[in-house]
């Protein structure tokens, strides 16, 4: 029996039909203990940041089910993930829907144990607050860490509503100052929207963040904003943030904070693609509000997303681990 062979494998269609049995992410099985799994998958049901549309709370539960329509290998890289690393369902974070402070407490708690436990994470939101804390446990050891973040809106608020500093908006402000994040090593991908004044964004460009808007995105295309954001990063310590609203809201529209004219979902398919062989340690999958989602299809993006991320994590614990 080969190494590999022994890891949790998902529950294949062919054996129980997919829409049955308990969700879990991918159909895996679910582990209490991250020191049972390499790639914990993991949900925050959390929307306490939320300054606009709530609702992302619900997205992990309704993440997992339709995480039930992924299948076990990748259909352009060919990579099958569960061959490569250990992969589980770690249930959810704690958190308190009646407190950011408590939450954020909880949340890092959770994902410290699972990097002492010496397990990644992809994480499925709740807002993006939830990456803050998320950052807090992953960086341990290894900070600061590089970004790639697909993203409407650049999230390095400092304060709202009269100096709270802990929003959706804020949460990579707060990892670039807790020293998680170096921002030389970040890239923002789908920036847009209407601004509350002209210079907006003005801090993440003076911290070095580099802000590919939707405008040099389109004028780039793809290819080049992978070359981009390959250099930013470069080969250190690296997490993938991915905010559905990134994507255009005609295939995401169950979203907080809606914004026209992003890519499309096999545009950012792509660029995920594009990022295999960096030394990637986490990401997320945020801003699923399944209140909004009409149809359920920005829970279906958001899963296909997921199931791209694990891919290049898995590949990447693979290569640590001598496995490829
Ligand atoms: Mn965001
Ligand atoms: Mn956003």
């Amino acid at each position: 029996m080969t190494e590999t062979s022994r890891f949790p494998q998902p529950v294949s269609g062919t054996v129980t039909p997919r829409f049955g049995d308990i969700a879990t992410f991918m159909r895996l099985p679910l582990f209490r203990d991250p020191a049972e799994v390499e790639i914990g998958l993991i949900g925050v049901p959390w929307d306490g940041g939320t300054t606009n549309r709530p609702g992302a709370r619900h997205g992990p539960r309704q993440m997992r089910d339709l995480s039930t329509m992924m299948r076990r290998v990748h259909h352009v890289t060919g990579i099958a993930p569960y061959e490569l690393a250990k992969c589980g369902d770690l249930g959810d974070a704690s958190v308190n829907p009646a407190s950011v402070d408590d939450s954020l407490e909880r949340i890092t708690k959770f994902y410290t144990k699972l990097r002492d436990a010496g397990a990644i994470p992809l994480s499925a939101g709740g807002d993006h607050l939830i990456t803050l804390p998320i950052m807090r446990g992953v960086a341990k050891g290894q900070a600061p860490l590089g970004m790639v973040h697909f993203d409407a809106h650049s999230d390095t608020w400092d304060t709202y509503f009269g100096g709270y500093k802990y929003t959706h908006g804020t949460p990579f402000r707060r990892a670039v100052e807790e020293g998680l994040l170096d921002p030389k090593r970040v890239v923002q991908i789908g920036i847009r929207g209407s601004l509350y004044k002209r210079d907006d964004n003005a801090w993440a460009v003076e911290q070095g963040m580099r802000v590919i808007t939707i405008e040099e995105y389109f004028d780039l295309g793809v290819e080049k904003v992978i070359a981009e954001a390959r250099r930013v990063v470069g080969h250190g310590p690296t997490y993938v943030s991915f905010d559905v609203d990134g994507l255009d809201p005609a295939y995401a529209p169950g979203t907080g904070t809606p914004e026209i004219g992003g890519y499309t979902p096999h545009e950012a398919q792509r660029m995920l693609r594009g990022l295999r062989g960096l030394n990637l340690v986490g990401g997320d999958v945020v801003e699923v509000s399944p209140p909004f989602d009409m149809s359920g299809n920005t829970a279906l993006v958001g899963v296909t997303m997921m199931w791209e991320i694990l891919c290049l994590l898995a590949e990447a614990v693979g290569k640590r681990k001598g496995r490829l």
